[in-house]
């Protein structure tokens, strides 16, 4: 490290920065990770703060090696030789709840020769575009010979002109530079970026999601993980209606959700012949909210095998014939576990939005069929009244084959 830095470090006096890109960005960083003030204050402080450094420790094995501890309010992510990713580093711990900013910056010597050098070579390339500025300095070190509004006020001089042009305002600026003076060493980095926030996952408990291959359960999972619930995921198959691939494309879903919430436990459960006996069984205009409450009858099974303390599905109101507030109630009247439905109050292109941002729509958008859309009733029953779907669904015995689907679930871990 104190190689490379002395390397950068050389000759650099009258370098024209603006055409300097390239070497300037090899000067040595390290990521800093800063928690929300809840993990900050609460009792389980410690905890989280140990959780974060093995989640940060977990995503960053294929990004090389990088010490990852924990000092002073802030998770310190250092690249321990030059073949680290830190692109692939930033990008990863980005998606970690519980970080509420995560900033790449540059560590320098304990001296005002050393800041000032450091500022003028590094931080032009992340104020490009801007047009103001303010220095934010802090010292955790008191016996720093400079205060922090004297180590602002040079540092905001060097910036100046070495960025040429660049205006200070204290107010509104574009840009906040930070100057760490910390224990050993300096950290000076541009703007804070916005890390995923949230909670730390776990934290919460744990949840079954009950995935299909949409658009709006993949970002209800997300939406809850966010708030530090584990997932476990469900998904029901019907083959040979639906194909292997649509099968693989829900696998794909879980695994995009997985790079936030971490490890998921996803269930497959065949529900050829459930469907098939419903459509023999029960009234058409039924047929859909039958299906759901059969669905929800098993996912709440698997979510007891598995300690989860809810379920979690992607329904919002209005978008279908099965999601009207008379479907919905029947369908949580076949289950006695809460249900949770993130999605519940918003507009498509919220949802949308989302999906988009965790990276999902692309995948959500494939063409694959769903079990649902299988046998789609013409007429779906929109006010459908607890006591009628209870008689319908009450014409045939269903429980032997949902104890076989129970059975009979496919497990796999998806990360
Ligand atoms: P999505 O975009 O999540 O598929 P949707 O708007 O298409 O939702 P529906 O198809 O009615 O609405 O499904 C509503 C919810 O029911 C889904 O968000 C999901 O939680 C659950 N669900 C639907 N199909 C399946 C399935 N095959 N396996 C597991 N859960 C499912
Ligand atoms: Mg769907």
């Amino acid at each position: 490290d104190n190689k490379k830095r002395d390397r950068v470090a050389s000759g650099r006096e009258n370098m024209d920065f603006m055409n300097s890109f390239e070497e300037r960005s090899s000067y040595p960083e390290v990521i800093l990770c800063k928690f929300g003030e809840v993990i900050l204050k609460g009792n389980n402080r410690q905890n989280f703060e140990s959780g974060l450094v093995k989640e940060l420790r977990r995503r960053a094995s294929p990004y090389g090696n990088f010490k990852i501890y924990f000092k002073q309010s802030t998770i310190y992510v250092e690249p321990q030789n030059d073949e680290c990713d830190m692109e692939g580093m930033y990008a990863a711990a980005k998606k970690v709840f519980g970080i509420v900013a995560v900033n790449r910056a540059a560590v320098c010597e304990k001296n005002m020769d050393a800041i000032k050098k450091c500022a003028a070579e590094y931080l032009p390339l992340k104020l490009s575009g801007k047009r103001t500025f303010k220095v934010d300095a802090k010292r955790s070190d008191k016996k720093f010979p400079l205060t922090s509004p004297e180590i602002s006020k040079e540092i905001g001089g060097v910036i100046h002109s070495a960025t040429r042009g660049i205006k200070v305002d204290v107010k509104n600026p574009d840009v906040i530079v930070t100057v760490e003076v910390r224990d050993k060493n300096v950290f000076i980095h541009g703007n804070q970026i916005k890390g995923a926030g949230g909670m730390p996952v776990g934290s919460a408990g744990r949840v079954a999601l009950l995935v299909s291959g949409g658009i709006d359960s993949p970002v209800a999972g997300w939406m809850m993980s966010k708030r530090g619930l584990q997932l476990n995921a469900i998904h029901f198959a019907a083959p040979p209606y639906t194909s292997k691939r649509a099968e693989m494309k829900v696998r794909d879903l879980v695994s995009i959700v997985a790079k936030y919430s971490g490890r998921i436990n996803f269930a497959v459960v065949n529900f050829t012949e459930i469907q098939e006996a419903i459509k023999e069984h029960c009234p058409e205009e039924l047929f859909t909210i039958i299906m759901r409450r059969l669905m929800m009858k098993i996912a709440v099974r698997l979510a007891e095998k598995d300690n989860c303390g809810a379920l979690v599905t992607g329904e919002s109101l209005g978008q279908v014939a099965s999601q009207t507030l008379g479907a919905l109630a029947c369908t949580d009247a076949a289950v006695n576990m809460p249900v949770f439905r993130p999605c519940i109050g918003m507009d498509k292109d919220e949802i949308i939005t989302i999906s988009r941002a965790i990276g999902a729509f692309e995948t959500s958008i494939l063409p694959y069929e769903d079990c649902c859309t299988v046998f789609t009733p013409k007429h779906p029953r929109t006010r459908p009244t607890l006591k009628l779907i209870e008689e319908a669904e009450g014409a045939f015995d269903f429980s032997e084959m949902i104890d076989r689907a129970i059975e009979n679930v496919k497990y796999e871990f998806v990360d």
